[in-house]
């Protein structure tokens, strides 16, 4: 079981605002999902916190839940032609897909920085002891 080792809050709400858990002021990524190797305001280590697919599966759950769940209960949604409503709601639904996994993945990252899970941890799983 991992130990918070830095304030988990602010170390989540940094990654949230995709900036670098540690300083809160370099940017987390140079591209879109990208992470910097290292942090260019205080040159802390970004590269060896693990995501994988572990903000992938958050967002899909968020907006399974939070978005998709809810938007049934509206009767436009089923009364609507599938020709109109299908293309507009694809639409809606991956740009906030899209809004939503960089920070859902910088909110990962000040995660894994805020119990010290490092990339070599990650690489090292139960199922891998068995053998
Ligand atoms: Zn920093």
């Amino acid at each position: 079981m991992p130990e918070i080792v830095h304030p988990l809050i602010p170390s989540i709400l940094r990654g949230l605002k995709q900036r670098c858990p540690a300083c809160g002021k370099g940017a987390l990524f140079w591209r879109y999902l990208k992470v910097n190797e290292r942090c260019p305001s205080c040159d802390h280590d970004l590269a060896r916190y693990p995501a994988d697919d572990g903000p992938a599966y958050l967002t899909i759950l968020l907006v399974g839940h939070l978005v998709v769940a809810p938007l049934l209960l509206f009767p436009i949604v089923w009364e609507s032609p599938p020709l109109y409503s299908i293309p507009i709601l694809l639409t809606a639904l991956l740009t906030v897909t899209l809004l939503l996994l960089p920070r859902v993945k910088g909110g990962w990252i000040g995660l894994m920085y805020a119990l010290g899970v490092k990339d070599a941890d990650a690489r090292f799983h139960a199922a891998d002891a068995a053998d």
